[in-house]
């Protein structure tokens, strides 16, 4: 554990407020923060005060004052240095990850390497920072639209991407001119001091100390205040749709923009003619990868009646092959919940499902006799209908396995939820394709087939609908809610002519 951490540049006591220099919080409140794997304590850090955090946000605002005049492929190439600077340190940041927040190895790595994707992204991006060109309807005008950076860029992050997640945000935001301010997780402030102190010394090394900070809080105190911050123009929040209420009504009551990446609740949508080895392989990831702590994991399951038993026979045939322990150990897929309270409320799930017409057919227990007590058997409830509990997000491994009729009846139950994250479809039939795809079908921000609901890529824009905030990140043009939109329209004639053909003399 302390070769891991001093790798990364990691105190055992650090600061919580990194802007253009470290900060020294005098008296401040320790956060200790404690691996779920076993419960040991890895570090403290130094929660950020009112004085440290104010003076973070104008070390941000000076900085953005001139990141912002560097041409935007000249900021692709710090960007560049940063992608390599993760590469070096992937596996390291890796194990980091798995400690902090408990995900086995691959899925540690994996989050570095996506983090390392977007930066490769953000590069080429710096280059395609396109506006339109109009025809003006004016004689001898010319009329275009062009991007400018919009400030610093605040981005609140979950405890369960406590890398990728923040990397989505800033790489894009930096090539577009912005700065950026990370609040990270309480849960997970480690992983976001690692990542923010190899991005900073890449940006400092480009003379550009400050252009990534960070402030470490011990709870909603310091999002809120960012939330609330007119000196930030954007906040991006990711994490529970409560928490994005709270953001957005804050962000929105000064008119600021907010980004909001919440909660979802996914579903995936198995027919008759499924091709049962991808549905299990599909399911088993989705539901039970990163003990189903992923805003995309699959929490529900409708099925072709024809294949109900089937596929509920096969699924708990692969559960049973789930090794569950210490995610840094190979061979093991499932580690622990992140704190007691999640296992809390993984408990009072399983105690609602029989009062609720539910029946738990694998797993519902805590499992014993490993290092801490966070380690929760996954979980297949059979439901012969919508049960209330399959309308919440239990940000724990339990999967709802519903008969379905056709696909009309699964995209009417695949809907029928607050959130709108994702979504996918197992059919080799075309036309249920279509439908499912369809302006009619899944109401979802991401619809998949023949593949499971997570695991992203970071080309595509990623968020979803309803309680999940409608906000978009990471790929496709993602990248216009980090800028501000200027319209400008040239006169080059000698004449002063007026849209819509008004004449005023
Ligand atoms: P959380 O809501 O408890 O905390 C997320 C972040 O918000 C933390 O940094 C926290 O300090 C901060 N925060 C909490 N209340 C706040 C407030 N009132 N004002 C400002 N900031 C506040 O979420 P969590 O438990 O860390 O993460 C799990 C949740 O995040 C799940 O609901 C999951 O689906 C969601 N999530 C969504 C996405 C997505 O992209 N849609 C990605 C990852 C996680």
């Amino acid at each position: 554990m302390h070769k891991i951490i001093s790798a990364l540049n990691i105190k055992e006591r650090s600061s919580g407020a990194f802007g253009k220099t470290e900060m020294d919080i005098a008296g401040a409140k320790m956060l200790l923060v404690r691996s779920p794997i076993d419960g040991k304590e890895i570090a403290q850090v130094q929660c950020a005060d009112l004085a440290s955090y104010d003076r973070v946000v104008r070390d941000s605002i000076e900085v953005f004052h001139e990141w912002r005049k560097v041409p935007a492929p000249e900021r692709g190439q710090v960007i560049r240095r940063i992608g390599e600077a993760l590469r070096d340190s992937k596996k390291d940041l890796g194990r980091l990850v798995s400690l902090e927040v408990g995900k086995i190895l691959a899925e540690g790595e994996g989050e570095i390497q996506e983090a390392i994707d977007i930066a490769d992204f953000a590069v080429g991006l710096s280059r395609q920072l396109y506006g339109k060109t109009m025809h003006s309807e004016r004689r001898q005008h010319r009329m275009y639209e062009q991007w400018h950076p919009l400030g610093p860029i605040g981005v609140i992050t979950a405890f369960n991407f406590p890398a990728a997640v923040w990397a989505w945000n800033a790489m894009i935001a930096a090539v577009c001119g912005d700065t950026i301010i990370w609040k990270p997780s309480e849960l997970a402030p480690l992983t976001a001091l690692a990542v923010n102190s190899l991005c900073r010394e890449v940006a400092k090394s480009s003379g550009f100390e400050g252009l990534f900070s960070l402030v470490v809080g011990d709870g909603p105190e310091l999002g809120a205040r960012l939330a609330a911050d007119t000196r930030v123009p954007c906040v991006s929040a990711t994490g529970s749709c409560s928490m994005g209420c709270s953001v957005g009504k804050v962000v929105g009551e000064r008119l600021g923009r907010s980004i909001l990446e919440l909660g979802g609740n996914n579903a995936v949508t198995v027919l008759a003619d499924a091709d049962m080895k991808l549905v299990v392989s599909g399911i088993l990831f989705g539901a039970v990868g990163t003990a189903g702590q992923r805003c995309t994991s699959i929490r529900r399951a409708f099925v072709h009646e024809q294949v109900y038993d089937e596929c509920i026979e096969k699924l708990v045939a692969a559960y049973r092959q789930v090794k569950i322990g210490n995610p840094l150990e190979n061979g093991v897929l499932m580690g622990p919940l992140i704190h007691q309270r999640a296992v809390d409320a993984y408990q009072r799930a399983i105690a609602r499902i029989p009062q609720e017409g539910g029946e738990v057919v694998y797993g519902g227990n805590i499992v014993t006799g490993l290092p801490s007590s966070l380690y929760v058997e996954p979980t297949i409830v059979r439901a012969r209908s919508i049960i209330p509990l399959m309308k919440e997000e239990t940000f724990a491994p339990i999967l709802y396995v519903v008969p379905i009729k056709d696909v009309d009846h699964a995209i009417a139950l695949n809907n029928d939820v607050p959130q709108g994250l994702s979504s996918a479809i197992f059919t080799k039939d075309m036309r249920a394709v279509e439908r499912f795809l369809s302006q009619a079908g899944s109401d979802c921000g991401i619809a998949n087939v023949n593949m499971g609901t997570s695991g992203a890529e970071i080309g595509g824009a990623f968020g979803g609908e309803k309680d999940t905030g409608g906000g978009r990140e990471a790929g496709s043009d993602s990248w216009k809610q980090y800028m501000r939109r200027q319209t400008c329209n040239i006169n080059f004639g000698d004449t002063m002519p007026l849209a819509q053909g008004i004449v005023f003399s």
